[in-house]
C-alpha cells in the first residue's frame, strides 16, 4: 500500500478565473491528501507543448494551447493513497457533460474546451507532469492528521 503516489493536478485559466482555487484545494485537502507543492504559473507556449505533447497531432490542439494560454494557472502536487486514480475520479470525466454531479467538473463545467482543471492520468505521467512544473522539487513533511486517515 503506497500512501506517497503523487499526482500533478492543475486550476487551469477557467477555474483560476471564476474562483475555483479554493474550491478545488479544499476538496483534495478534505478527502485526505497531503498537499506537498503549489504554485501559480503564467506558463510559456513551450511549456504547455511539452505537457500536452501526447495531444499535438490532435485538430484541437492549438485551440487547447490557446485556451491554456488565457490566464494563469495553478500546479499542485498531492500525495496519497492511489491519489493518481482518485485525483481523476474527482475530477470527472474529461467532457464534463458526461462528468457526474460530485466531480469538479461535473458541478462547475460544461464544455470539454473549459473543463476547469487537470490531473494526471498514469503514475509515470505524474512524474513526468512534476518534473515539467515543478522541477520535481516538491516537500516532505509528516501530515499529523495522518493516522486518522489511513489504519495502522
Ligand atoms: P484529460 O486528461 O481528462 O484532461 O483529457 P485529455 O488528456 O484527453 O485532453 C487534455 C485536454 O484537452 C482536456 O482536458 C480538454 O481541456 C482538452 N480537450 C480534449 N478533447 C477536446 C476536444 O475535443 N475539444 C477541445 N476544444 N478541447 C479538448
Ligand atoms: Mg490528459
Amino acid at each position: 500500500m503506497s500512501t506517497t503516489e503523487q499526482t500533478y493536478i492543475m486550476v487551469k485559466p477557467d477555474g483560476v478565473q471564476r474562483g475555483l482555487v479554493g474550491e478545488i484545494i479544499a476538496r483534495f485537502e478534505k478527502r485526505g491528501f497531503k498537499l506537498v507543492a503549489l504554485k501559480m504559473f503564467t506558463p510559456s507556449k513551450e511549456l504547455l507543448e511539452k505537457h500536452y505533447a501526447d495531444l499535438k497531432e490532435k485538430s484541437f490542439f492549438p485551440r487547447l494551447v490557446a485556451y491554456m494560454l488565457s490566464g494563469p494557472v495553478v500546479g499542485m502536487v498531492w500525495e496519497g493513497l492511489d491519489a493518481v486514480k482518485t485525483g481523476r475520479a474527482m475530477l470527472g470525466a474529461t467532457n464534463p457533460l458526461a462528468s457526474a454531479p460530485g466531480t469538479i467538473r461535473g458541478d462547475y463545467a460544461l464544455q470539454v474546451g473549459m473543463n476547469v482543471c487537470h490531473g494526471s492520468d498514469a503514475v509515470e505521467t505524474a512524474q513526468h507532469e512534476i518534473g515539467l512544473w515543478f522541477g520535481g522539487e516538491v516537500n516532505q513533511y509528516k501530515l499529523s492528521r495522518q493516522e486518522w486517515i489511513y489504519e495502522a
